[in-house]
């Protein structure tokens, strides 16, 4: 996997200045906007309706908004009508350290039938609808005159797979969930018919080291939502309910302020990249629902459920599991097979009671710790152990 050492500087940066800095540091909470395709990319045309500039003004209308909050900090990847390659869009993001990142797309198919909204977090399926969109998302990369070694680990022949992927997300991928659900539901708000959240093998949100997740706001496919993502008023509602999500999740993610003195490391593990099926839902989808759904999946396959345990820390030094050494935490348990000793506090097989488990760790000061999963003692993504 070559990968333009630009990015792994970048990205090495963000690991070891931490990742959810603004609730520790009081700094402004910042938010990426990244409208899908410009210049000579111009994403899906139909009917005159041109994916480049729908999502431009959108994102425009979404900042205009946000801006207002002056605890927030917008940035673009692009502010007008010019071609910007993926690689750049990753990197404005991961320099900014954001907290997280936003792609905004309109959806096509051939049929013309389809119509509704999806937002999509990374992840590898074998779901074809889900592979036909991330590929014409990525197909961009092949504007890029040098993207067969920029972006080789990117395989047109089996797109359904990124090689090597995920593993900078796996910490933050239930975040990506938990922001998806927040704008489906936003749109069921304002009465948009929500296809879901889905995952994609997204070559960007691969690369982006926070939080991300790709809007598709309609499909321009279908001549009545065309009309209304291409119109100033749909325009308009479409970025109140976005800003609106966005502004809860922010909301949701502050509520843990207690400062973190211990440094987490995360660590660049190699999941295997094996596809995994789609939990396709197609029916509106709420923040609850995936809970339950996961919650669900998980107990499907009882044989090898998967253990989750919240990662505290990680350090050179062997510490006694003494509540005092862990900020009165009890039920801390180490690895200390490798050099570097892992710290974790708590294990069982339910997602639900890992987030609480989480949140009880945040509120003890732990502020970038982190849910990991094993099974059979040996280290998984989450995404792997969800897709159980
Ligand atoms: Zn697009």
């Amino acid at each position: 996997m070559k990968v333009n050492t630009g990015i792994k500087q970048a990205f090495l940066l963000f690991i070891i200045t931490t990742s959810f800095s603004f609730a520790q540091t009081g700094a402004k909470f910042r938010v990426v906007l990244d409208p899908g395709h410009g210049g000579k990319d111009f994403g899906s045309i139909y009917n005159g309706f041109v994916e480049k500039n729908i999502a431009l003004n959108v994102a425009l209308k979404v900042g205009r908004i946000l801006d207002a909050d002056p605890s927030v900090e917008v940035i673009y990847t692009r502010k007008t009508d010019v071609f910007v390659n993926m690689e750049d869009r990753a990197l404005t993001a991961n320099r900014a350290s954001a907290d997280v990142f936003v792609s905004l797309h309109c959806n096509s198919e051939t049929k013309k039938t389809a119509f509704g909204t999806e937002t999509y977090f990374v992840g590898n399926t074998k779901n074809v609808a889900s592979i036909d969109m991330a590929k014409r998302e990525n197909a961009v990369l092949m504007l890029e005159k040098d993207y067969k070694t920029d972006y080789a680990d990117y395989d047109l022949q089996n797109p359904g797979v990124i090689s090597g992927a995920f593993a900078l997300q796996e910490s933050v991928q239930a975040k990506s969930i938990e922001l998806a659900g927040k704008i489906q539901e936003g749109f069921l708000e304002i009465k948009r018919k929500s296809r879901g959240v889905k995952q994609g093998p997204f070559w960007l949100l691969n690369k982006v080291a926070m939080p991300g997740v790709l809007i598709e706001m309609g499909f321009l496919s279908s001549n009545d939502e065309g009309l209304y993502v291409n119109s100033d008023a749909g325009q308009d509602e479409l970025a109140q309910s976005i800003a609106k999500s966005i502004l809860a999740y922010k909301k949701e993610s502050a509520s843990t302020t207690a400062a973190d003195n211990t440094v987490a490391i995360k660590e660049n593990v190699k999941p295997k990249p094996e596809p995994k099926v789609v939990q396709e839902n197609a029916a509106p989808v709420k923040a609850e629902q995936i809970k339950q759904e996961v919650k669900a999946a998980d107990k499907t396959e009882k044989a090898t459920a998967a253990t989750f345990k919240v990662q505290i820390a990680a350090s050179s030094k062997d510490l006694d599991l003494k509540p005092g050494n862990f900020k009165g935490l009890t039920d801390v348990t180490k690895d200390n097979s490798q050099a570097i000793i892992k710290y974790f506090y708590g294990a069982t097989d339910d997602y639900n009671k890992a987030r609480q488990l989480l949140a009880d760790a945040k509120a003890k000061g732990y502020e970038s710790a982190f849910i990991v999963a094993y099974r059979d003692g040996k280290k998984i993504t989450l995404q792997e152990a969800l897709n159980k």
